[in-house]
């Protein structure tokens, strides 16, 4: 039995909830799933924005993201990371982690590598030789979104 509440997930929102609901930008635990030997997978909504209300973000932008993301979950938890992946609706991103489930620490991270975003010069891994589509990124449109993600940062546990 995984307790949710101790983990910083208040109760009623997790799982699947009404995307008429759901708030952005937002953290949440979708689930939380334990293995035979008392290890657990983590699955993770990263919700930057909301959903069916005309802002969903563009190609360059997500995918930008994605690669922020995936390079410094990987970076910060390195033991725990499993993979990261945009939404098809492109309203936010899946994160996937192994025996790290607390809210604190996924939020810490994700706003460390948010700042990044705002630091870099470049989007990691879009070389032609790292990346499917390399001429598909935005790192000004990243950056602004990543701003705006974290000015609300208060309200990341706001989540329906
Ligand atoms: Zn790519």
């Amino acid at each position: 039995m995984i307790d949710h509440e101790a983990l910083g997930w208040a109760p009623g929102t997790v799982g699947e909830l009404d995307h008429h609901l759901l708030k952005a930008p937002s953290v949440k635990l979708r689930g939380a799933h334990p293995g035979p030997a008392g290890d657990t997978v983590y699955c993770i909504d990263l919700r930057l924005r909301r959903p069916n209300a005309g802002e969903s973000l563009g190609s360059a932008e997500s995918h930008s993201l994605e690669h922020f993301l995936l390079e410094g979950f990987q970076r910060l938890l390195p033991r725990h990371f499993i993979g990261v992946g945009v939404m098809g609706c492109r309203t936010g991103f899946y994160l996937t982690l192994h025996n790290e489930g607390r809210r604190a620490r996924i939020e810490d991270a994700l706003e460390t590598i948010l700042r990044g975003v705002l630091a870099a010069t470049a989007v990691p891994y879009a070389r032609i030789d790292q990346c499917g589509h390399w001429r598909d990124h935005d790192l000004a449109r990243a950056q602004a979104v990543a701003r705006e993600v974290l000015e609300r940062r208060a309200a990341w546990r706001d989540i329906a």
